[in-house]
Formats: structure tokens, C-alpha cells, sequence
């Protein structure tokens, strides 16, 4: 029997906003010139439905004007240790639609262990993402490990699961965001290291994108986001022959770091976010390469 999610998630996947649609062209364009990616942009065509729900409430995060300026002040992100009050059912069901996706997919791996571990209960997706809000990626790790689950696989199923849930929490922070300055190349409202980074508009300013909650930061351009070096005979571009202008990976000799940047008019939507980091996945295979790591 569907459940009321399914049969919201079956219902609208003809009446996706634009931007969803817009990111699901770009796989298919992708899948179609790129053979390389082309597996791992039809999984995420297959995810992107799944990802997208309007109907939820934004869960508020118990923050006022005060304690948010001093945590960001304090070098502290906004969602650090905080109780989201989270619609564990609406996680679940979400939790399972991406794994079923992922199991679609060949080579994607196989997803049924983490479907048993969430649908027998020994696994709660809103305790994971605690995990996570608590600065403690590390203990999502390890409890896929005692479940004998691949943990990996079990943090990207994780940050797609949250992604919209955290999205809309994050928006709902930009106001109280925007009166504080960051100086960190961590997200200021989960803490998590970027996904990617984008140059934007005419003046190329470098912005950060969070990959789990999808927040931006401005960063200088001469610093690295892991260890702050800003020593520029330490710091260097990787990119591939005729694409420096479109898409390169910033890389750092001192912490051996890198990430991926993209130039872009504007900030790129959730759902397109997600696209260009599979389409610049040839970037992380060259950082790779020569030795160089996210975080
Ligand atoms: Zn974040
Ligand atoms: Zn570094």
C-alpha cells in the first residue's frame, strides 16, 4: 500500500518547479554526452523527485536574534547541538525513496541493507541527522558500522534524506544570517565543510555552498577553506583543458584540501546544486589523483 508520501511523490512528479525540472534536462543532456557520468546522473535524475516537498512545515529552529549572533560571533554554526523538532515519518519515507532510487541504479550499491535498518527501526533517520547537527559525522559512521551497513553510503543517503528539510531551515536563518559577518570555510549553519564553491556574477566573488543544508558563505579567493592558508604560492587551480573558465578545483598544498569551484551568474537552486557536482566529478577524480581531499 502507498503511503500518503509515495502517493504525493507519484502525484507530483509532473508538476515539478522549474528548477527541478530544469536540473532533470541537464542530467539527461549529461547522461547523453558525458558517458562517464552517465550512470551517476541518471541515479540522481531518479533521486531528484524524491527531493522535492512543499507541503512539509519548515521546522523552526529554536533561535533568538541574540543567541544566533553570538554563536556566529563565537565562530559557532547556528544548528550546532540544537533539537530540530523534525517530521520523523516524513524523514523515513524520504530515507526509503532514495535508497530505492539508488537500487535502481546499477553500479549504485546496494541500498536494501539500509532499507531493513530504517524499515526494522534500528536505525532512526532523525537520530542520525542529529548526529550530524551535534558536529558528530563520525557517529553516523559508526553506527552504520555496528549495523554492519555500508557507511558511506549511509552518509550520502543521509544528506540527500535531509537536504530539503535542512534547505528550508537554513533559508528560514539567511535573516538573521545576513547581520552577521563569517569567517570560516565551514558552513555557519550546520558546520559542514563545502560541497563546492561558486563564482559569482561579473565581480566573480567566491561564495561557499553547503552540501547538507545548501547555505552559502562568501570566502576570499586567496584563503583555503580547510586550514586558512592564504599563502598563494600554496595555494592552485586544477582544471581540465578549455574549462577554467566554467568549472575548477581551488587546491592547497599546505592541508592537501581542495574544492571544487563553479562560475555562475547566480547561486545555483538546491536541486541544480547537486548537478554540477556530479557533472564536475572528473575535478574531485583529478584532485585525487594528486593526492588532494575534501576536509
Ligand atoms: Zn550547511
Ligand atoms: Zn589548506
Amino acid at each position: 500500500v502507498a503511503s500518503g508520501f509515495f502517493r504525493k511523490l507519484l502525484g507530483s512528479r509532473d508538476r515539478l518547479p522549474r528548477a527541478f525540472a530544469d536540473a532533470i534536462a541537464e542530467l539527461d543532456e549529461l547522461a547523453r554526452t558525458r558517458p562517464s557520468l552517465a550512470d551517476s546522473a541518471r541515479m540522481l535524475r531518479d533521486i531528484l523527485p524524491a527531493l522535492h516537498d512543499d507541503t512539509q512545515p519548515t521546522p523552526h529552529a529554536q533561535l533568538t536574534a541574540e543567541s544566533a549572533h553570538a554563536r556566529l560571533a563565537d565562530g559557532i554554526p547556528l544548528l550546532r547541538g540544537l533539537q530540530l523538532d523534525c517530521d520523523a515519518a516524513t524523514l523515513r519515507e524520504r530515507w526509503l525513496a532514495v535508497c530505492a532510487a539508488v537500487e535502481r541504479h546499477p553500479p549504485g550499491k546496494p541500498a536494501s541493507a539500509l532499507i531493513r535498518a530504517v524499515r526494522t527501526g534500528a536505525v532512526s533517520v532523525a537520530e542520525l541527522l542529529m548526529e550530524v547537527l551535534a558536529g558528530r559525522p563520525e557517529g553516523v559512521a559508526s553506527r552504520a558500522e555496528t549495523l554492519g551497513i555500508d557507511a558511506p553510503l549511509t552518509a550520502t543517503i543521509l544528506r540527500l534524506t535531509c537536504l530539503p528539510l535542512l534547505a528550508a531551515v537554513a533559508a528560514g536563518l539567511e535573516p538573521l544570517r545576513r547581520q552577521c559577518a563569517w569567517d570560516h570555510g565551514f558552513c555557519p549553519v550546520c558546520g559542514s565543510w563545502p560541497l563546492l564553491g561558486e563564482f559569482r556574477g561579473l565581480e566573480q566573488a567566491r561564495t561557499l555552498r553547503c552540501g547538507v543544508c545548501a547555505a552559502s558563505w562568501d570566502f576570499p579567493r586567496i584563503r583555503c577553506p580547510f586550514c586558512d592558508t592564504h599563502d598563494p604560492h600554496q595555494l592552485g587551480y586544477l582544471h581540465a583543458e578549455g574549462e577554467q573558465d566554467r568549472w575548477r578545483a581551488a587546491t592547497c598544498d599546505a592541508c592537501r584540501g581542495y574544492v571544487k569551484m563553479v562560475a555562475c551568474l547566480d547561486a545555483l537552486p538546491l536541486p541544480r546544486l547537486l548537478v554540477t557536482d556530479v557533472a564536475t566529478m572528473h575535478l574531485d577524480l583529478a584532485a585525487a589523483d594528486r593526492g588532494h581531499f575534501v576536509g
